[in-house]
Parts: structure tokens; C-alpha cells; sequence
């Protein structure tokens, strides 16, 4: 017998409320599926998504919250000064400052992750962007940058728009001694690209220190970078509709 399911489609809206809760349950998907991967750490990391009307607000993750906990009806709307628009949760300072200055510099950024997942960090601590190594890691062949500047937790305005700057047009920076930063067209393609980055770390990690990796050569790579490394948004499809009928909760609204 055939399947019963129907492949994902990417969506369409009609009407912005439709698209604003879409959104909204994307990123609440998003924290449950970094809390299950263990990309948490405390009270650090942040997701954010920009809000299909207001184009200056973005939705966030109240502060303190655990990512496994996260439903649609506890995201925080921020507006472009920091002030809570909608939610009853205190804000991540770092997370305005950083996020802010990247939704401001970049119309075309939905949204954008953060968190101080384990291989991330570890990696972030050489400096050194990542290696065409294994298919995977080409989706960021090119389009990543290194931010070297580490000066503490960021919550300095001048410092959040140099993370911008260093962004550039790409789709994800390593902040030195701190973490991965990654955007996407949508909330599934900054989730994902931040997952996949996080497995590229490992890897990266596992292989140098086994010995010494092989590079894939600059035209493969560049060739199957224009194929990974447009696939973020399908990639992301499996694990929301796992955690979705895992943890249908995270839809509450
Ligand atoms: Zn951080």
C-alpha cells in the first residue's frame, strides 16, 4: 500500500496572520528540536524570527526558558528598540543586540540562531573557518565568515553591528570563543543550517584529530555547494514533523 503522507510543499499565505503563526510554530520546533540535540546551555541561545507585518519586530525566546519547554503562546515580540511588544517574559539582552543589527542589515533574513552548542564552541576556539571536508560541510563552503573579536558577552550596539558587518551576505558566522551564529530565508533554514553547521564542527573536530583529513578539492566544492547548500529549508522538514507529532504541545497557543 502507498503512502498516506504528502511530501512537504513550501507555504504560501494568503493572509499575514497565517504566516505569523506559521512562523511562530516553526520556531517554537526549532527550541525543542535545539533542547533535544543539547544545544543548550543555561540561560544562553536564541532563535529569532522576524514577524511577516512588522518587519522590524522579531519573535524570541523569553529568557530562562527551557528550549524543551517552549510553546508558540511563551515567544517574546520585540520591537526595534528592545522593548517587549508582546509575552510577559524577561529578553536576552545579547540576543537584541546581536539579532537586531543582522535583521536590520539583512531584508532578506527571516531568521537567525544562536547557541553555544558543544562543537560549535570548541571549533569556535581555533578562529579558523570550516573545511570542505564532507558534502555536508559544503553548504558553507563560501558562505561563512569568522568573527575574531571576542570581547565578552555581547551586549555593546557598536559590537552587534560588527557581527552584521561580518556576516556579510552569508549564511553563517563562527563567533571566536563563543558559539555559531547562522540566518535563513526561514525559520527552518537557520534551524537547519545551525544543526547541520553544529555535525560539521563535530566532524571537523573528530577527523583532525584522527589525522589529516582530505580536503574535497575548490571545483567540487563549489560545485556541491550550490547543491547542499540551497536545501535548508526541506532539510529541516523531517525533524519538525517528528517533534511536532513527538511533542504536539509545542503548538499551544
Ligand atoms: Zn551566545
Amino acid at each position: 500500500m502507498a503512502s498516506d503522507r504528502t511530501p512537504p510543499t513550501y507555504p504560501k499565505f494568503t493572509y499575514v496572520e497565517d504566516e505569523r503563526r506559521h512562523r511562530k510554530q516553526r520556531l517554537a520546533a526549532a527550541f525543542r528540536l535545539f533542547g533535544h540535540f543539547g544545544f543548550d546551555e543555561g540561560a544562553a541561545g536564541h532563535i529569532t524570527a522576524r514577524d511577516p507585518e512588522l518587519l522590524d519586530h522579531f519573535w524570541v525566546n523569553p529568557l530562562g526558558m527551557n528550549f524543551k519547554m517552549i510553546r508558540v503562546r511563551d515567544l517574546l515580540l520585540v520591537n526595534d528598540r528592545g522593548d517587549i511588544v508582546e509575552g510577559n517574559w524577561p529578553l536576552n539582552a545579547a540576543a537584541f543586540v546581536i539579532h537586531s543589527h543582522i535583521h536590520a542589515a539583512r531584508p532578506d533574513v527571516v531568521a537567525a540562531a544562536h547557541s553555544h552548542s558543544v562543537h560549535g564552541k570548541a571549533w569556535s576556539a581555533l578562529r579558523r573557518p570550516l573545511d570542505p571536508l564532507t558534502q555536508d560541510a559544503c553548504a558553507f563552503y563560501g558562505d561563512h565568515a569568522v568573527f575574531d573579536d571576542y570581547t565578552g558577552v555581547v551586549l555593546d550596539h557598536d559590537e552587534g553591528k560588527r557581527i552584521a558587518h561580518t556576516l556579510g551576505d552569508g549564511k553563517a558566522l563562527i563567533l571566536s570563543n563563543h558559539g555559531l551564529l547562522t540566518v535563513g530565508r526561514s525559520v527552518d533554514e537557520a534551524a537547519w543550517w545551525f544543526i547541520t553547521m553544529e555535525r560539521s564542527c563535530q566532524a571537523q573536530l573528530l577527523a583532525e584529530a584522527a589525522g589529516t583529513p582530505v580536503l574535497i578539492d575548490q571545483e567540487q566544492a563549489e560545485k556541491t555547494a550550490a547543491q547542499v547548500g540551497r536545501s535548508g529549508w526541506l532539510s529541516f522538514q523531517p525533524l519538525y514533523d517528528w517533534i511536532v507529532s513527538e511533542q504536539p504541545d509545542l503548538l499551544d497557543e
